[in-house]
């Protein structure tokens, strides 16, 4: 077969969206499947619909319009800030966006309503993790701005957190979402449908048993659903699988080399440093895969073999004993960082295993 490819197993990927939408769904939180990280591939997308996630949400409105005219049956919210060159396109192919400024949902509005349609509005709150979000001294203002715009309609708020900065959603931010929801709601006489209370790194303090959700009732998972770990420590998540895609690559060397380079070093392509510690001679292996195709850091290889480092077009392993043959394949996990440049590059081969049934 191909190589590098990802293999993608829909029957796993099915069983963690499941798995997730169900514990989830106990505490009235819906899951919003995530898209981004497969570039809206159609057959993943309507994988995680057949789990119970309800809507499908992209931060990229080229990935919502290859879903769309796969015919992908589900609402599409566009998780980024739309681009003021792109409304027309947003209001076309997304049902909802997430906002953070008025001048960009002013320009959402006027496309709306020269369309003749709606565009659904999620304001995102700044809580900590210093990426998206409208300060909460700001947000009713906010808020009383939005309401008036002809064909915007607000159908919540929401963060996002863990990302930039890492900061955990915890009892306290998240109490303070739910607070400026019931402060939202009283001062407008409104009710907002969706209270969005962050990505991956937020299953924790769901699922941990001892919070309060508050009025939190949507969650938007991406990794936790593909890679089946939490992002915040990148621990496995009980009983999901961690191995639903996974890379393969082959072999085109394998030599006992010395671990010593010798002559006068410079600097390297990527900047490493050399090595200086003499381990003697050991099989040095190198597979058809390299920085273009994905983040060497966010492989997990095989036991026994050492990942030594990456260049543009080679990846470069060391172990004990036998060499290994050429045009052999080799199999690694993938952290999110090594999924999504495999995703994206043009060289790896996406090998989607269908579900049985
Ligand atoms: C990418 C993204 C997510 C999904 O994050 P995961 O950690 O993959 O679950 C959720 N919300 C926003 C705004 C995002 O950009």
């Amino acid at each position: 077969m191909m190589a590098p490819r990802l293999d993608i197993d829909l029957e796993k990927i099915y069983f963690n969206a499941y798995a997730l939408v169900t514990r989830l769904g106990r505490l009235g939180i819906s899951v919003m499947g995530v898209s981004k990280a497969f570039l809206g591939e159609p057959n993943i997308a309507n994988t995680m619909l057949q789990a119970g996630v309800v809507t499908i949400g992209d931060s990229r409105i080229e990935n919502i319009q290859t879903m769309i005219k796969a015919d992908i049956k589900s609402p599409m919210t566009l998780i980024r800030s739309p681009r003021v060159s792109q409304v027309d396109r947003v209001v076309h192919y997304a049902d909802i966006s997430f906002n953070t400024e008025l001048e960009v949902i002013k320009k959402l509005s006027s496309s709306a309503k020269n369309n003749n349609c709606t565009h659904g509005v999620i304001l995102m709150v700044e809580l900590g993790d210093l990426r998206e979000g409208i300060m909460p001294e700001n947000l009713e203002d906010t808020v009383r701005k939005v309401r008036q715009l002809p064909n915007i309609v607000l159908k919540g708020i929401g963060t996002n957190l863990g990302c930039r900065n890492g900061v955990i959603p915890d009892s306290t931010n998240m109490a303070e979402l739910s607070r400026l929801v019931g402060s939202i709601e009283s001062t407008f006489g409104m009710t907002l449908e969706i209270v969005s209370g962050g990505n991956s790194g937020s299953l924790e303090w769901a699922l941990g048993g001892s919070n309060d959700i508050g009025r939190v009732n949507q969650l938007r998972l991406g990794e936790s659903i593909l890679l089946g770990v939490e992002p915040l420590n990148r621990t496995p998540i009980e009983g999901l699988y961690t191995d639903a895609i996974t890379l393969v690559a082959e072999v085109i060397e394998s030599k006992s080399k010395p671990t010593l380079p010798w002559g006068e070093t410079a600097q390297s392509t990527f900047g490493d440093a050399p090595v200086n510690n003499d381990r003697g001679n050991r099989t040095q292996t190198i597979l058809a895969v390299g920085r273009q195709d994905i983040d060497h850091n966010g492989l997990l290889p095989p036991k026994e073999i050492e990942i030594l480092g990456a260049s543009s077009d080679h990846l470069i392993l060391s172990s004990e004993g036998e060499t290994h043959r050429v045009g052999t394949e080799m199999r690694f996990d993938v952290n999110y960082s090594a999924l999504l440049r495999a995703m994206t590059s043009p060289f790896v081969s996406k090998v989607i295993k269908k579900r049985k049934s």
